[in-house]
C-alpha cells in the first residue's frame, strides 16, 4: 500500500487522531498552516474530487458535517474557519487521497492563493 493516508488509516503510520467513525478519520496535519489544522479523510480511497462519483455523495456530505463537529470540538466554530479541498497539481493537492483541510484559530485572508 503506497498511499500515506491509507497507511495512516490502517494504523501502519502514526498520526494524531482527533476523531473517527466508520466512514472517516480526522488527524492533525503534520505541517500545520494555522493554530488548528486538521484533515478529514474518508476511509475509502478516492484519489480526488475528480474521481468522486455519484455513489460517494452521502460520504462527501458526511465529511463536511464531521468537519463542523470537529470545528466545535476544537473551539473554532464561533470565530470561524475554512474548509479546503485541493484537487490535482494546479489545485495544490500533494496527497492523492481526497481530504478536507479544516483551518482555524487565525484570520485566513492570506491563503486563498
Ligand atoms: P494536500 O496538499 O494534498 O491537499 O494536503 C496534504 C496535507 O497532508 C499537507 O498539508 C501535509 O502537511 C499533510 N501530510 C502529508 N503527510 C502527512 C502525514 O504523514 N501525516 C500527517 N498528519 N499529515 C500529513
Ligand atoms: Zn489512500
Amino acid at each position: 500500500m503506497e498511499c500515506i493516508f491509507c497507511r495512516i488509516i490502517a494504523g501502519e503510520i502514526p498520526a494524531d487522531v482527533i476523531f473517527q467513525d466508520k466512514d472517516c478519520i480526522v488527524i492533525r496535519d503534520i505541517h500545520p498552516q494555522a493554530p488548528i489544522h486538521v484533515l478529514i479523510i474518508p476511509r475509502t480511497h478516492i484519489r480526488s474530487v475528480e474521481e468522486a462519483e455519484e455513489k460517494d455523495q452521502t460520504l462527501l456530505g458526511h465529511l463536511i458535517l464531521v468537519a463542523k463537529k470537529v470545528a466545535t470540538k476544537e473551539g473554532v466554530s464561533n470565530k470561524g474557519y475554512r474548509l479546503t479541498i485541493n484537487c490535482g497539481s494546479d489545485g495544490g493537492q500533494i496527497v492523492p487521497h481526497l481530504h478536507i483541510h479544516l483551518l482555524g484559530g487565525r484570520r485566513l485572508d492570506d491563503i486563498m492563493g
